[in-house]
């Protein structure tokens, strides 16, 4: 883990999707361009980005897994929070990045981060078990479980709750945010699903997505409007590692016969949100209730954005970070910065027509460097 804790605990990454047919067909041209070997972008002929990754229009879905995810899974194995978020204008790519979709016909290469960050979560829990049992350990306990919240309008929504129905989804949900003594974050009221296998977690996620396309279309609002927060915790169980440099010295004599095992028990949860579309409200002409949606959903972006920023900067490290300012950063606030390990992807169209909102984009990336 040392080498994940030199790094900033947030890394910003951007992604840009191809052109969709439509696009090609209307003749959009393509104004991003990526500097071949660098990490930076730039957005028609002068306005040069760079992060930590970018990934062009020709990049594969593994890639994206691999760079952005992968180590975090790892991280969680040792009891470090993670959050990876998508960000982006409404059609940007975010849900496909994510994999929040509930896209049954989707080929093995399709798949998003979160089936396969569920896909290396348990090949790590059988290869742990295994490396276990070969050394002759008692093997570790994993629990994993999940839960899956929608956030519309400062309320929070959860997509996991069968029970209930689209009316009573309009009433006040009673789910709280709580936080521990040690700083870590609980909901109460929110369905727990615990799952025992990979293919349970991607029947979960599932079930989950498509709760949230239909009580968006009954309700008439876009899920694009709402933030989808899809969360992973595992617990684990397990003979603690010895660091004992002492007996390392008379190894010989003292090693074998006081060898007695103590047990640890690490919790950690990863966090897989795609955040609803960051598009200015005046470009949607919204009104009324549209409008109010608007102003809460920017509410949200807007404190993540706030959040972000203040942990990038080295400077004001110790100064107050504004977790608080809406349910998203408050839900969030212990796997964001810290000990954990945040990354975000931004999400943007490589066409000319997309070029005010790609910019607003690279903007807020920007500040979380
Ligand atoms: P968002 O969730 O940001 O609104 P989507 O993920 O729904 O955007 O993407 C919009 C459209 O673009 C979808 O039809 C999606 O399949 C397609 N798309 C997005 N990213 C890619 C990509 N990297 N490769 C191919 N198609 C993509
Ligand atoms: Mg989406």
């Amino acid at each position: 883990m040392s080498g994940m804790q030199d790094e900033s605990s947030v890394r910003v990454a951007l992604r840009i999707r191809p052109q969709l047919a439509k696009e090609k067909i209307e003749g959009c041209h393509i104004c991003t361009s990526v500097t071949p070997g660098e990490p930076q972008v730039f957005l028609g002929k002068d306005k040069a980005f760079t992060f930590d990754y970018v990934f062009d229009i020709d990049s594969i879905q593994e890639e994206i897994y691999r760079q952005c995810t992968e180590k975090l899974i790892e991280g969680c194995f040792e009891g470090y929070n993670a959050t990876v978020f998508a960000y982006g204008q409404t059609g940007a790519g975010k849900t496909y990045t994510m994999g929040t979709g509930f896209d049954v016909n989707i080929t093995e290469e399709e798949q998003g981060i979160i089936p396969r960050a569920v896909k290396y979560l348990f090949r790590l829990i059988e290869e742990k078990q295994q490396a276990a049992l070969e050394q002759g350990l008692p093997p570790p306990d994993f629990k994993v479980n999940a839960q899956f919240l929608e956030l519309y309008n400062e309320e929070i929504l959860d997509l996991f709750d069968t029970t209930r129905d689209i009316e009573s989804r309009n009433k006040k949900s009673n789910i709280k945010i709580h936080e521990d003594s040690n700083g870590g974050i609980y909901t109460v009221g929110v369905t727990t699903r615990n799952v025992a296998s990979e293919a349970e977690m991607i029947q979960c996620l599932k079930l989950g997505a498509l709760s949230r396309t239909t009580a968006s279309t009954q309700m008439n609002v876009q899920s694009s409007r709402s933030h989808a927060i899809f969360t992973i915790h595992l617990c684990q169980s397990r003979v603690c590692p010895k660091l004992d440099t002492e007996n390392d010295l008379d190894n010989r004599i003292t090693s074998e016969s006081t060898q007695i095992n103590e047990f640890e028990t690490l919790t950690a949860k990863f966090h897989f949100v795609d955040l609803a579309g960051s598009e200015r409200l005046k470009r949607t002409g919204a009104t009324g209730d549209r409008a109010k949606e608007g102003i809460s959903i920017n509410c949200g972006l807007l404190a993540l954005g706030n959040v972000i920023s203040a942990l990038g900067d080295k400077s004001k490290k110790a100064t107050h970070v504004p977790y608080r300012d809406s349910k998203l950063t408050r839900l969030l606030q212990d796997s964001l910065g810290g000990n954990s390990q945040t990354v975000m992807i931004a999400c943007v169209s490589p066409s000319d027509r997309d070029f005010m909102e790609t910019l607003n984009t690279l903007k807020y990336a920007n500040r979380a460097r």
